[in-house]
């Protein structure tokens, strides 16, 4: 397993244990070039799943991009990396559990964000801004209600804690020129 840090080609195993749930083993990894420490988990594979991308692409299901982008959202918040790969499993099986083989990057996306908001606020805001694209203080503000109304007691975290990097809005057709956003086709209500 190379290293990921240095890119040195053998690294050793230091630990090797099964995880809490036995459905993986777990190793500890020490590169013997740079000291860098990682863990890499082994487990079963029960489908090949084939990612639908909005483009019309379809690439193999990557777990370790999963993975990855889970741990930009959660980058220097306290998670135990446990937790996380705990967050992945369950996606994927989610994932494989589903009738079809072939998945849509909207449902990978959906799954991520409603995992990262049982774990950590921020990483959940932080993967919404970029998988939704935000683009004004305003989209923030309407995931961090979304948080508050989970309803476990914690305040959402506050808005500026969060680095809010607005995009000059390329489109607004969806939006009325009040502000308010257009009713959606076909909702009559009673009123
Ligand atoms: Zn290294």
């Amino acid at each position: 397993m190379r290293c990921p840090y240095c890119g040195s080609p053998d690294t050793q195993v230091k630990d090797s244990r099964p995880t809490e749930d036995n459905t993986a083993i777990r190793r500890r990894r020490i590169c013997p070039d740079c000291g860098g420490r990682f863990t890499t988990f082994e487990r079963v594979q029960l489908r090949e799943l084939v990612v639908l991308k909005r483009s019309g692409k379809r690439v193999p299901f990557d777990r370790d991009k999963l993975t990855r982008s889970v741990e930009v959202a959660l980058r220097k918040r306290a998670v135990d990396p446990e937790r996380v790969e705990r967050l992945v499993s369950g996606i994927v099986r989610q994932l494989e559990s589903q009738g079809d083989t072939d998945i849509t990057s909207e449902t990978i996306g959906e799954l991520v964000m409603e995992g990262l908001k049982q774990i950590d606020d921020v990483a959940y805001v932080r993967f919404a801004s970029v998988y939704r694209n935000f683009r004004e203080a305003k989209d923030f503000e309407n995931a961090l209600a979304e948080l508050s109304h989970e309803g476990d007691g914690k305040p959402a975290t506050p808005a500026r804690t969060i680095r809010v990097r607005a995009r000059p809005a390329k489109d607004d057709t969806a939006r009325a020129s009040d502000g308010k956003a257009l009713p959606r086709a076909g909702a009559e209500g009673g009123e």
